[in-house]
């Protein structure tokens, strides 16, 4: 299935053709026909699945741009609003529809001034009720969005919530909620906006191989490309897979890892079947090393000696991770998964770790000088273990005429660790010992705006605000959902690589 199927209007498709995005996501496959038919929707979904997408796409395809505001996302945090808006903003950029971002903390004139041009609002219940109740702004969009409606109602806001409902003239609207757990108090309140709700829950995933160690590192955002690298340098597989979300991504990590001298190919799903099983073959018979591939391109791929798979980006959900990972550990053989994840999405590897049943350990990548010197003590065996030939005993007999033997000895060893350059920042990524620590400050976020709550103040505000000023306020919708720490990395040396696989 593609989004081609959705039949979408055309600027829309543009606009998820330049996101690269190609296959919809389990929750977006589910959720778009029943909101693209005028369903109500209860979906089940956490964040990182493509939820977004899977109620924003149907919503701005339905929209008229009539010049008023069409449709209402609440959302729990002003992190989150940024977020969505974002999204919302690149799918409707084309169609000329704009989004406003309303949250506590800023100017109430600006933000008024934005929502009379806007098509679609994403706000935090807090800013949005107090702009409805002074009777700043008036709405009746055809469509409203709860996104993370439990992580609200965690927060204190059913109030708020259902004072914001009274507010909403539109009897007539197609409302969607979305929430990662569905515990009895949001079934109450999906009662009470939904009608007749189609209900979308993405099924939780097989457990894992027992073959297969399964490994997550932390690093920032902009770290992936390092990280990976430096991974494959002293993970030394025989061959791997490395997952991406889009086919963009694909493209692009294929010819990073290229130019740094790895054998690589990228696997595509729109790929035309003949030049697939060529590029397939080309990996199974070794003149290719690394796939990178999309979840589609690789599906029932069944290649015995992948040694590992990567997780450039987390899957979107449980199930896509048993299928990626399931690529290695075959036929008997033991295999290693590895997924990057930035600190923001520690709680949905927590997520998925639990979905499948397997303990998923956390490590810090190795060091620049860790990984050489693991690669010089490999050299060493090598060299030690590598037996003298006739022709060797030649060539060293002509250079002796004109070099000492020694030199000679350093110069082959020099030519030799020049192929095994190490290359990237000394330091990539979190240590594993901060992980815990970070993960723990995230929940502990989140247990602190729950029961601030009500109490947790919603004066106006005394100064205006830039979008980049996040971490100031400490408001209970504003305050960033994960906190982050950025400290490098030191690394431990656990295993050694068998052999450089740069060309
Ligand atoms: P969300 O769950 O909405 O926060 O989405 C998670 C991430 O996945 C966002 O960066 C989206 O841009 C991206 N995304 C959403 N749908 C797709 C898709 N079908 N293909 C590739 N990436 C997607």
């Amino acid at each position: 299935m593609t989004f081609k199927d959705f039949n979408l209007k055309q600027p829309i498709q543009k606009a998820i053709d330049d996101a690269g995005f190609t296959e919809p996501s389990p929750v977006q496959k589910e959720a778009i026909p029943l909101i693209l038919a005028g369903n109500d929707i209860i979906a089940q979904a956490q964040t990182g699945t493509g939820k977004t997408a899977a109620f924003g796409l149907p919503m701005l395809n339905m929209m008229t741009g009539d010049g008023s505001v069409e449709g209402l996302v609440i959302v729990p945090t002003r992190e989150l609003a940024m977020q969505v808006s974002d999204e919302i903003y690149r799918f409707g950029k084309n169609s000329g529809l704009k989004t406003a971002t309303v949250y506590g903390g800023t100017s109430y004139d600006k933000q008024i001034e934005r929502i009379k041009q806007a098509s679609v609002v994403v706000a935090t219940p807090g800013r949005l009720q107090d702009l409805l109740a002074g009777g700043r702004i008036k709405l009746s969009p055809k469509f409203v969005v709860l996104d993370e409606a439990d992580e609200m109602l965690d927060m204190g806001f059913l109030d708020e919530i259902t004072a914001i409902f009274e507010y909403i003239k539109n009897e007539d609207r197609q409302t969607l909620m979305f929430s990662a757990t569905m515990p009895p108090l949001i079934r109450k309140l999906a009662e009470k906006i939904l009608k007749e709700p189609k209900t979308v829950a993405i099924t939780k995933g097989e457990s894992t191989n027992k073959d297969i160690t399964q490994h997550y590192y932390v690093v920032e955002e902009h770290e992936r490309d390092d990280a990976l690298v430096r991974l494959i340098d002293y993970k030394n597989p025989t061959k791997c897979i490395i997952f991406c979300r889009m086919k963009k991504e694909v493209d692009r990590l294929a010819s990073h890892l290229t130019s740094q001298g790895f054998k690589v190919s990228a696997l595509h799903g729109d790929m035309e079947q003949r030049q697939r099983e060529v590029t397939i073959r080309g990996f199974k018979n070794g003149s290719v090393d690394i796939f990178v591939a999309t979840d589609v391109a690789a599906r029932g791929l069944d290649v015995n000696d992948v040694s590992h798979v990567f997780n450039y980006h987390m899957p979107f959900d449980s199930e896509s991770y048993v299928h990626r990972i399931g690529r290695t550990g075959r036929g008997g053989k033991s295999g290693e998964a590895i997924t990057l994840v930035s600190p923001n999405e520690l709680r949905t590897i927590k997520r998925i770790e639990k979905d499948v049943g397997a303990q998923m350990v956390t490590q810090s990548i190795p060091s620049k000088s860790e990984v050489q010197s693991s690669k010089q003590d490999e050299l060493i065996a090598q060299i030690a273990s590598t037996k003298i030939t006739e022709h060797a005993i030649e060539i060293v007999k002509t250079l002796q005429h004109e070099i000492d033997i020694v030199a000679i000895a350093h110069m082959l060893a020099s030519m030799l660790v020049e192929k095994q350059e190490i290359k990237g920042k000394e330091k990539i990524g979190f240590k594993a010992e901060d992980v815990e620590k970070l993960l723990q400050k995230a929940i502990a976020g989140r247990d602190d705006r729950g029961r601030r709550g009500r109490s947790g103040g919603r004066g106006k505000p005394s100064f205006n605000r830039s979008r980049n000023d996040r971490d100031g306020d400490r408001k209970r919708e504003d305050r960033p959902r994960g906190d982050r720490d950025r400290r490098p990395s030191s690394g431990q040396r656990s295993n050694k690589p068998k052999s450089d696989k740069r060309g």
